[in-house]
């Protein structure tokens, strides 16, 4: 396994053998003898870079954890200190901390925006279900009141009694009508709801990043 330190002298990036950690060489860069050591990087939650959780290599040392806003300041002063979060995969100049940190955040964003969307078109789709609920509902009732008025009329004899019939239709068309207006208030609420998601979704598209 590789692992990486800085010569003592340049800050020069070096790379070996983990094994051969305490080894003193001359630096290929600077030629001044400096010490392998193999950082110990805390482990952490994994790849997630969480505030909070950093680290610099300082003295042999991890130092930590730190807040990134101290490792902001930290990289003004000094550029080439190592720092790492925890979990992280190795230790990098603090010079680069204000780009990996905004790499990971872009990161976090880009996921967070992920779910969210996903959040939103399950939703959007239960309303939609509830739509087709509604406009099957309405057709049913469109429908029964068809069959009712197609046998309305008859008496308890038997036969076709027209006033009767036109009563029973009146009663079934009043029935009819108070049923799929409180069908169509439901469909407007749920038309008003899937307006809302679509804005939110639209909204989720336009932003950054
Ligand atoms: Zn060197």
């Amino acid at each position: 396994m590789l692992a990486k330190c800085q010569c003592n002298n340049c800050s020069q990036p070096l790379a070996f053998e983990a094994t051969d950690a305490g080894a003193v060489l001359n630096c290929p860069n600077c030629g001044a003898e400096t010490l392998l050591v193999s950082p110990h990087i805390p482990s952490g939650r994994g790849e997630k870079v969480a505030d909070g959780d950093f680290y610099v290599w300082l003295d042999q040392e991890a130092e930590g954890p730190l807040q990134s806003q101290q490792l902001l300041e930290l990289s003004r002063e000094f550029p080439e200190m190592a720092w790492s979060f925890a979990g992280g995969p190795d230790w990098i100049p603090l010079s680069d901390f204000q780009r990996e940190l905004e790499k990971a955040r872009l990161k976090e964003r880009a996921e967070q925006k992920i779910a969210r969307r996903k959040e939103w078109t399950l939703r959007k789709n239960q309303v939609l279900e509830l739509e087709r609920d509604i406009a099957a509902k309405m057709a049913g009732v469109r429908s029964q009141a068809r069959l009712q008025s197609a046998a309305a009329g008859e008496n308890w004899l038997g036969l076709y009694d027209s006033g009767l019939a036109a009563d029973q239709r009146r009663a079934i068309s009043a029935k009819k009508e108070a049923d799929l207006l409180f069908l169509e208030q439901q469909k407007a609420n749920t038309d008003e709801i899937l307006a809302q998601i679509d804005k939110e979704l639209t909204q989720l598209e336009a932003d950054e990043p």
